[in-house]
């Protein structure tokens, strides 16, 4: 997991802050179109509040609520973190690195708003001695669901970004969705081992929520979708987390959303039910890696 792969690295607790960059979103301005990704509500995952707070305001403000590290990993994670000109990205990225206890940056966006300037200006701060992680959103690697839910992209997008920033010496953690409409089991480790076969080197997991203000509420409300149970997303997660390398460190294996945003699955409100379904499956079934060069088949089979 990526807490303890941090500590032993950087031989400390290292805390990661989510910051706001005042971005927006091409497939929310209008750019790629104006709903967003079907399962999107930003306010679910991200402080709006902070929205118009300088860089160094919500980093003051983050570090007052950590008292267990002393250093940190700068997270841009609202809306499309690298989509503004380079020079904006510049002066915020090195607003945050001026601090001395920041050991890093996380930028979270999609594959299709990196262009080479920007993995330039990233693998900068590589070549200066900071840690670099470029989280790209990625939901599933199958085209047609991506259709489905409104991304905006594809798979060979993501491909050739995660190649690009692989090649500068930038880690790549890509996010997935388990529970997508349509997708089965199969789908979801079918998108793991094309995401492995591209490069990376961490994940992030997630179960499909349905949150107030997104497209997928209305779909939810007229009972065409049902939730995820949580038995489904601790076989699923714990499958992908079997199936995947020990050197690919794990950011996240669930996560959570607050009422009245989260609709559904109610367990997705609490903070540790998804983590300890997932930690339970994989104390009976093997833990990470235990099913690598096992049959893909067999996990297929299964969905
Ligand atoms: S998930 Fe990301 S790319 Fe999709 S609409 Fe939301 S902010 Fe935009």
């Amino acid at each position: 997991m990526f807490g303890p792969d941090l500590q032993r690295r950087h031989g400390q607790k290292v805390h990661k802050l989510a910051l706001h960059g005042d971005f927006t979103c091409p497939n929310r301005d209008g750019t790629l179109g104006h709903g967003g990704c079907t399962f999107c509500n930003v306010g679910s995952f991200a402080d709006e509040a902070t929205r118009h707070q300088d860089i160094a305001t919500q980093l003051d403000q983050q570090m007052r609520k950590v008292d267990r590290a002393r250093r940190y990993l700068a997270y841009f994670q609202a809306y499309t973190s690298t989509y503004a000109e380079v020079v904006q990205l510049r002066e915020m990225y090195q607003a945050a690195l001026a601090r001395a206890d920041i050991v890093g940056l996380c930028v979270g966006t999609r594959p299709d708003c990196v262009p080479p300037a920007v993995l330039d200006l990233l693998a900068g701060y590589r070549e200066q001695g900071y840690e670099v992680w470029l989280e790209l959103g990625l939901q599933s690697a199958n085209d047609h669901t991506l259709r489905k839910i409104n991304r905006g992209h594809d798979f060979a997008s993501y491909r050739r970004t995660a190649l690009a920033a692989r090649a500068l010496g930038l880690k790549v953690c890509a996010h997935l969705i388990v529970g997508l409409p349509s997708e089965t089991h199969g789908h979801v480790l079918e998108t793991l081992g094309a995401v492995l076969a591209t490069g990376v080197d961490g994940l992030k997991l997630h179960p499909l929520m349905v949150v107030q203000g997104s497209t997928l509420e209305r779909v939810w409300q007229r009972g065409r979708i049902a939730p995820l149970a949580l038995d489904d997303y601790a076989r699923t997660a714990g499958e992908l987390i079997r199936h995947t390398p020990p050197e690919v460190v794990f950011h996240r294996i669930s996560a959570t959303a607050r009422r009245p945003t989260l609709l559904a699955p109610a367990w997705c409100e609490n903070h540790w039910l998804g983590m300890q379904a997932v930690e339970r499956y994989l104390i009976e079934h093997g833990g990470q890696g235990s099913a690598v060069g096992a049959a893909w088949e067999a996990g297929l089979a299964a969905g």
